[in-house]
């Protein structure tokens, strides 16, 4: 068990961790499955988040789930995959975390997600949150309170 003298960092705003939206690689809403499959495949990412023309945060798109809707009953349809849009296969539900919440929500929704994609109050997409970075930060918190 982690013993902190001072838990300060965990009120720290995630605005200060964030990986902002213009360096995030996404696709649009409309776009095609093979289109997102080459940005995925290109960037090495497993995930990426789902825009609109107007920057909001519409889902979240990854390998997993284009391969799952391109299934057949004894092959992989890769000749479906220009008729298939992003918007019909990608993830809705997903975790709502904004620039203002604080780094312990953050810390207690990376536990079951690799990234959290982070909105302004209006929805629109600001940038990613990562288990990578927030680990980083973390373990200096930590080393530098013993
Ligand atoms: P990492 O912490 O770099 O291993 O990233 C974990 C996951 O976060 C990646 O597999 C992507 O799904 C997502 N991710 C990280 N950086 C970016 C980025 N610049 N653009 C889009 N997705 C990203």
């Amino acid at each position: 068990m982690v013993a902190l003298n001072n838990n300060d960092f965990l009120v720290m705003p995630i605005s200060d961790y964030l990986i902002s939206s213009e360096k995030v690689a996404h696709v649009q809403v409309g776009n095609n499955a093979e289109h997102a499959l080459l940005v995925l495949t290109k960037t090495g990412y497993s995930a990426i988040p789902v825009l609109d023309a107007k920057y909001k945060l519409r889902g979240l798109l990854g390998i997993g789930m284009i391969t799952d809707a391109i299934l057949g009953l004894e092959r992989i349809e890769y000749e479906r995959l220009s008729d298939l849009k992003v918007d019909d296969i990608m993830q809705t539900d997903l975790p709502l975390i904004r620039t203002t919440d604080r780094f312990q929500k953050g810390l207690d929704l990376l536990i079951n997600h690799t990234f959290l994609c982070v909105t302004d109050e209006e929805g629109t997409f600001a940038g990613i949150l990562t288990r990578r970075v927030m680990l980083k930060q973390f373990k200096k918190y930590v080393y530098s309170s013993r």
